[in-house]
Parts: structure tokens; sequence; C-alpha cells
């Protein structure tokens, strides 16, 4: 079994994800999937967390565009249409009880959880219960791996290799902050 070839996790994505979810990002081993500007847009979660609880949701979606946009898509029934599909289509079937399997093994190379050794995400192999888990596997795996997750990224309308990033870390604003100071030691500011 190899490790998955996450991202290393920095300081600045912990940052960045704990800015993205509105609470602390904890147990993060790394960054499987990133948008063109660096944001992390999947992170991977260890298998059992630091307090001991079994977590199957090794690819976790965090970047809030996504979310989003995948929301949208779940608001719209498209969950029910997958499921129909899955029901009618004998190749798409096999291929999603394969994502299954490939999460495993992706799971299984960091560490096994006896609690959750048959479980993944998403209502994976037999049913489509979030689109979130299936995009976040989609997006950290590449495309071919899970079709579900392949459809909702692609319907959603929202794509890592456009950035619509807010400005997580507040840097941008601080940097026209710095830009539209006096300098030091030229005017003493007048204003105040
Ligand atoms: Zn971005």
């Amino acid at each position: 079994m190899t490790t998955p070839p996450f991202d290393p996790v920095s300081e600045r994505d912990v940052q960045i994800v704990t800015a993205q979810l509105g609470r602390p990002a904890r147990d993060v081993i790394g960054i499987p999937a990133r948008c063109v500007c660096g944001a992390p847009t999947v992170v991977a979660t260890k298998p059992r967390l630091g307090d001991g609880t079994p977590f199957p949701t090794l690819y976790y979606l965090c970047h809030p565009g996504a979310t989003a946009a995948i929301s949208t898509l779940e608001a719209t029934g498209v969950m029910a249409e997958y499921t129909e599909l899955l029901a009618t289509d004998d190749d798409l079937r096999r291929r999603y009880h394969g994502a299954h399997e490939a999460y495993l093994a992706d799971r299984e190379g960091i560490e096994h959880v006896p609690e959750i050794a048959h479980v993944t995400a998403g209502g994976m192999p037999e049913r489509v219960k979030c689109l979130h888990a299936l995009a976040g596997h989609a997006l950290a795996a590449g495309p071919g791996v899970n079709p579900l997750g392949d459809l909702a990224v692609a319907r959603s309308g929202w794509s890592p290799d456009v950035c619509r990033c807010p400005d997580y870390l507040g840097e941008q604003a601080a940097a026209a902050d710095d830009a539209d100071a006096p300098a030091a030691s030229s005017a003493p500011s007048e204003a105040g």
C-alpha cells in the first residue's frame, strides 16, 4: 500500500482552510486539490482523528465557491437523477463501485481503521447521498476515477481553473493599506 501523493499541508494552508470552514481545521494531512491560485479546494483528513474518532471522509471539499455550487446542484434534484442513472446504467454502476474501491485504497494506504474499513463517503458504492463528498473525491483523484463526482463538478459550473477566491487571510487588504500609507520618513500623517 502506498500513501496517495498529497501536496503537503503548510501552515498557510491550515489558515486558509480554517477561514474557508469558519472553524479550526484539525487533523489535516494533505491538500489533494487546489484552486489555480493555490488555495486548497479539498483537504485530506486523518482516518482517525486526534481524539480517536474514526473519520471516513478522507476527501473533504473545503472551497466555499465549490461547496456553494454543489449545494445548488443538490437543491435541484440532481441526486435523484444520479440515483436513477446508477439503477439503469451498468457501466456507470461498475465505475462507481471502482470509485469506492479507489477511495478505500487511498485511505488504507494512510491508516487502517477497523471501524470504517468498508465505509467511504457520499453514499458510495450503492447510493448517492452527498455530492460534496463525491465532488471532493473527483477533484482529489483527478478525472475518470469517480464518475458521479466528475459529473457533479462539471455540471456545477465551478472550476478550479478559474479563481474566484475571496481574500481569505486579508492579505490583499493589508497590501492595499500599505500602498496607501504615506512613507514613514517623509510626511507625518495629518489625519486625526
Ligand atoms: Zn483561487
